[in-house]
């Protein structure tokens, strides 16, 4: 079974472990230069994005990220994690950077105050069985599509979760429902990639 890590620097990465192992693959937390080589794909979790791309600088991951993302790694980034694979974020914090991939512009916290929570169905391109359960906690939506990129899934008109090549990214967050189809379609690109 493929080999999938899940960025270990802050959000919810407990959750993806046990998503992806759910699915079959094989996960682990990936913190360091040397289990980021280990790994046929990775996960960039939910949680802050602006932390997460702070660690990421501090731990020296930026550009061995970039590297095998432009290599072709698959990566999957839910809610922070679409962020982190945006190539262009709408409001990004001061000194906030992103590793880029996917042709897209991302606004942060998106759906506002009245709708910082919610939950919808949501049917997602290529995931088979029904809608999902889409969990959006202060979620980005997408505010524009380059042409290499697709929309895969929309909510009330906006995009909401895109996959570009070996690259996938959602508003919401799927390790948290218990509903592993999404980590199970990710599985699949990893070992298609492998
Ligand atoms: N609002 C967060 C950010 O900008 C994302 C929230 C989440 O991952 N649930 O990074």
């Amino acid at each position: 079974s493929p080999v999938i890590g899940v960025l270990a620097l802050q959000g919810d990465v407990r959750e993806h472990l046990a998503a992806l192992a759910a699915a079959g693959a094989e996960a682990r937390q990936v913190r360091r230069p040397e289990e980021l080589a280990a790994v046929d794909g990775l996960v960039i979790p939910g949680g802050e994005s602006t932390t997460i791309s702070k660690l990421a600088d501090a731990f020296g991951l930026f550009e061995p990220l970039r590297a095998r993302v432009r290599a072709g790694m698959p990566t999957y980034g839910s809610c922070a994690g679409m962020i982190m694979l945006a190539d262009k974020i709408l409001d990004p914090r001061s000194g906030q950077e992103t590793v880029g991939g996917i042709d897209m512009i991302v606004r942060r916290n998106a759906f506002g105050r009245q709708n910082e929570s919610f939950e919808a169905a949501v049917e997602v391109a290529g995931v088979p069985g029904g809608p999902v359960d889409g969990v959006f906690i202060r979620a980005p939506w997408v505010e524009s599509l380059g042409a290499g990129a697709r929309s895969v899934a929309a909510f009330e008109g906006r995009t909401v979760a895109v996959r570009q090549g070996n690259l996938l990214a959602t508003a919401f967050h799927p390790e948290l429902t218990g509903d592993h189809r999404v980590h199970a379609m990710f599985a699949d690109m990893v070992r298609a990639a492998v």
